[in-house]
């Protein structure tokens, strides 16, 4: 495969860009080689500027959940350009996707709009500050919500690939309100909470995580988390950024029928354009200002290109169950058919899957908690990467990360994925 502009273009971008890149991750720092520079995507596949053609198995990192280029997405941002790109004024389809979200999310009442997930977690913690008047809160090791100063502590996804938890810039000031236990372990955040009593101001977690591998939560572990921040009047916020509008209509809270006081979503939410909100229960949302004392703002906030891009996308899944079910099934059955692939070879790799999500861990213990992840063979998965890029399969550029599936995944590409991980994976083990 000839990737030679895409190597020019990385030796020039790094004269210019820190790293070359706008986004750690994309350097391929965790899997070694240098990155590819895509030029264009159409549904299920992206083109390099070498001309190679992917499977796009990161599909944005989440947002293009119905594929690239989708016909009534882009036609919506195009009838919005006639009417100027922005106005930094109300805008009725502010009001619409509001409404479409607190009806397609019960626990959020009152949504507000801004332009990440990472404004959205930032906005949802100093709200939550200023509800409860109270100053620490309690994340997870390996979640990841974004790259405001709280989270970088012990966070995952690229900090943690990058081997840098506790990022440089970040206070000790800061790092002493942000508290942090291991996923999937009720008992460690009892014993937290007791430790710090009346100080913990929120308990914000991926209620699915994606940015330790595909992580999914124990039975109960949800509802145990509810049940200690009513006690102990924790605001829950759960980082649905990634699991928003992919899991299901209602993201994972649907799927697992816990309401979180506050929810911040993302990615899906802007159809591709740069999105964030962060929504939940009247009462706290009435905290944020105007309405309240709690300050957040934005230039660009409610953008309506990006609102008509959202819009449209959460329209259309509202309206289609079957976009649900088809990815799922698509999920299960790469699951299945790599789980196959690994038996017959010998090997009996841990696969989280949970509808449109998928992580392939090379490790054959269970992985339900960061260490799990941390116990991978994270060089083994550098050259099964390599080996799959070369195959024409784009997976994420890191054993922390999730598979995100999109509908415009044929039966065809399907099992083009599952041939190349057992010719890959043959070649790495003989
Ligand atoms: N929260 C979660 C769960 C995420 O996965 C991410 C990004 O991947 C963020 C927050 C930050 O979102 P953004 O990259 O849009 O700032």
């Amino acid at each position: 495969m000839d990737k030679s502009k895409s190597k020019e273009l990385f030796r020039k971008a790094q004269n210019f860009i820190p790293g070359g890149v706008n986004s750690p991750v994309r350097a391929f720092k965790a899997v070694g080689g240098d990155p590819i520079f895509v030029k264009s995507a159409k549904g299920a596949y992206m083109y390099d500027e070498d001309e190679n053609r992917y499977i796009d198995l990161i599909n944005s990192w989440g947002p293009m959940i119905l594929g690239h280029g989708n016909e009534a997405i882009e036609a919506a941002v195009a009838d919005a350009l006639k009417n100027s790109l922005s106005f930094g004024a109300p805008t009725a389809k502010e009001i619409e996707i509001a409404e479409l979200i607190t009806h397609m999310v019960p626990s959020i009442e009152k949504v507000r709009m801004v332009n990440s997930g990472t404004e959205a977690t930032m906005s949802a913690v100093r709200l939550a500050r200023g509800f409860t008047g109270r100053d620490k809160v309690l994340k997870f090791e390996g979640c990841y919500h974004g790259h405001g100063d709280s989270f970088l502590i012990a966070a995952g996804s690229g900090a943690a690939t990058m081997g840098t938890p506790n990022s440089p810039g970040v206070t000790t000031g800061t790092a002493k309100d942000t508290l942090t236990a291991p996923f999937n372990d009720l008992e460690a955040v009892k014993k937290i909470v007791e430790q710090n009593k009346g100080e913990i101001a929120a308990l914000i977690v991926e209620p699915v995580a994606g940015n330790m591998g595909c992580v999914i939560p124990k039975e109960g572990y949800l509802q145990g988390l509810r049940d200690i921040c009513d006690q102990e009047e924790i605001v829950l916020i759960f980082d649905e950024v990634m699991t928003g509008f992919r899991l299901s209509k209602a993201g994972a809270q649907g799927i697992y029928g816990i309401k979180p006081d506050i929810t911040t979503l993302g990615k899906i939410i802007g159809g591709g354009m740069p999105v964030g909100a962060y929504g939940g229960r009247k009462e706290i949302m009435d905290f944020v200002s105007p309405q309240g004392p709690v300050y957040q703002a934005g230039t660009l906030s409610g953008n309506p290109i990006a609102m008509s891009a959202g819009l449209t996308m959460l329209h259309y899944l509202n309206d289609h169950d079957e976009v649900y079910d088809q990815i799922a099934a698509s999920g299960k059955y790469l699951a299945k058919e790599i789980a196959k692939v690994n038996t017959a070879l010998g090997k009996n790799y841990t696969i989280n899957q949970l509808g449109s999500m998928i992580s392939v861990f090379f490790t054959d213990q269970p992985v339900d908690n960061f260490d799990g992840t941390k116990a991978c063979d994270t060089e083994m998965f550098g050259k099964y990467f390599q080996g799959m890029l070369n195959e024409g399969v784009y997976l994420p550029p890191a054993q922390y990360e999730s598979w995100f599936l999109s509908t415009s995944l044929s039966a065809e590409d399907l099992d083009h994925i599952v041939k190349s991980h057992e010719k890959v994976l043959k070649n790495l083990l003989t």
